[in-house]
């Protein structure tokens, strides 16, 4: 199944240059955006996983879906100020200024096995800082799960020792 076909690409979206890869028309379409979780919970059936963290917002769409599918808790990573309970945050370099993401600070209990979703891996920059929130309350990253994977970014590189799974690559 090639699901590059459902992929819009956007180009010079949000800036010159960039080749935006939409996912809203796989959402659109039930049955493939279904496929599509279901392929992803496939490549990480080997793993043992307590529980799934996505950074907002397109980690949810992919990551609390495959909570569902696993029979698991998911974990949503927020941006600062928008979590309403206790938070433990880190900080992390965008482009231009810096941003930072945060978790519920007993969202995961050490020694709990966690898989970190979101729809794309980029530079790594979102996806490390969540390893980095995860392995703060004690928590091992067991894998890292994406529908696309931009590989000239080279993103794994800033999850050294992390498996990652990704059902696309451009
Ligand atoms: P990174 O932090 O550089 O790996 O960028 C990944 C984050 O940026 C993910 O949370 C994505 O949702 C978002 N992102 C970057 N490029 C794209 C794109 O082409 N399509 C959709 N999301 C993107």
């Amino acid at each position: 199944m090639d699901f590059k076909e459902y992929i819009r690409v956007i180009p010079d979206f949000p800036q010159p240059g960039i080749s935006f890869k939409d996912i809203t028309t796989l959402l659109n379409n039930g049955e493939k955006y279904r496929e599509a979780i279901n392929e992803l919970k496939k490549m990480v059936s080997d793993l043992k996983i307590d529980l799934i963290a996505g950074p907002e917002a397109r980690g949810f769409v992919v990551g609390a879906p495959l909570a569902y599918a696993l029979g698991v808790g998911f974990i949503p990573i927020r941006k600062s100020g928008k979590l309403p309970y206790k938070t433990i945050e880190v900080g992390y370099d965008l482009e231009y200024g810096s941003d930072r993401l945060a978790m519920h600070s007993d969202a995961v209990k050490p020694g709990q096995n966690v898989l970190i979703a979101d729809d794309l891996l980029a530079t790594g920059g979102t996806i490390s800082t969540s390893v980095q929130l995860v392995r703060e309350l004690g928590g091992n990253v067991v894998g890292t799960a994406f529908l696309i994977e931009l590989s000239e970014l080279n993103g794994r590189e800033k999850l050294p020792g992390i498996e990652v799974f990704s059902l696309l690559q451009y």
